[in-house]
């Protein structure tokens, strides 16, 4: 008798760079620190999703990435985890203010949701989480920043508008995430994209993840990112 795999139900992985980090099978072989390994258990997150095989050790390893997956792979985890292992890594001695994780999203709810799973997880180190986006007081979300924050989760305009008000510098940012970036640019974001990029130093760590690659996102790929790894994950049939 033969083996039948059904091929609908699995996911084709294709990976892409120099020197790829080797995926994990497990949370525990990304040395996690037991408050994060904690905080992934009482999520119910049993084993990483495909992405998160992929992407994690890539990520956790500094390097920067492209992560093409569609929406509820789980690819907020995948840049949310490794943003806490950052942060938790910086010299504390730094004197610069302002967030060091800038994660920018298309729409009010994606950052929100972006913004509960990043509390969740950084809520066990005290790192606190900012979230800039529209339908909130904007003296109110001035006051929020100028007390001062380590992750920033924000739609383009808003942080445009913050950063136009001074609520905060750009100054201590060195993780940088672009999430559902074919999205951003269906909306018109290019321009406050290009703006926020431009703001933030060159030697950061960038991750775009996007559900399609159209021209103009690559164009934006090439220029952004350096030596990027390259994850694909998508449905075969
Ligand atoms: P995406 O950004 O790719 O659309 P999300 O990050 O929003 O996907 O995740 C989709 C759903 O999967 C969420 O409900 C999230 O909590 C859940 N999820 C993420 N990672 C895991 C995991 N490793 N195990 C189980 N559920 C997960
Ligand atoms: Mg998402």
């Amino acid at each position: 008798e033969q083996d039948v795999i059904d091929y609908r139900k699995s996911l084709a992985i294709r990976v892409s760079g120099f020197d790829v980090p080797k995926p994990v099978k497990t949370f525990e072989e990304c040395g996690f620190a037991p408050q994060i390994m904690a905080a992934i258990k009482k999520q119910g997150y049993e084993k990483p999703t495909s992405i998160q095989c992929q992407a994690l050790p890539v990520v956790l390893s500094g390097r920067d990435i492209i992560g093409i997956a569609k929406t509820g792979s789980g690819k907020t985890a995948a840049f949310v985890l490794p943003m806490i292992v950052h942060i938790m890594d910086q010299p504390e001695l730094q004197k610069e203010e302002g967030p060091i994780g800038v994660i920018c999203a298309p729409t009010r709810e994606l950052a929100h949701q972006i913004y509960l799973e990043a509390k969740k997880f950084a809520k066990a180190y005290g790192i606190r989480v900012s979230a800039v986006y529209g339908g909130m007081s904007k003296l109110e979300q001035f006051k929020e920043l100028k007390a001062g924050c380590e992750i920033v989760v924000a739609t383009p305009g808003r942080l445009i508008d913050m950063l136009k008000m001074k609520a905060l510098t750009m100054l201590r940012a060195t993780y940088l995430v672009l999430d559902e970036a074919d999205r951003m640019f269906d909306l018109g974001f290019e321009p406050q994209v290009r703006s926020i990029v431009g703001q933030i130093r060159p030697d950061r760590q960038t991750l775009l993840f996007s559900a399609t690659m159209p021209r103009k996102v690559e164009k934006l790929a090439r220029e952004i990112l350096s030596d990027p790894v390259r994850v694909t994950v998508g449905e075969v049939g």
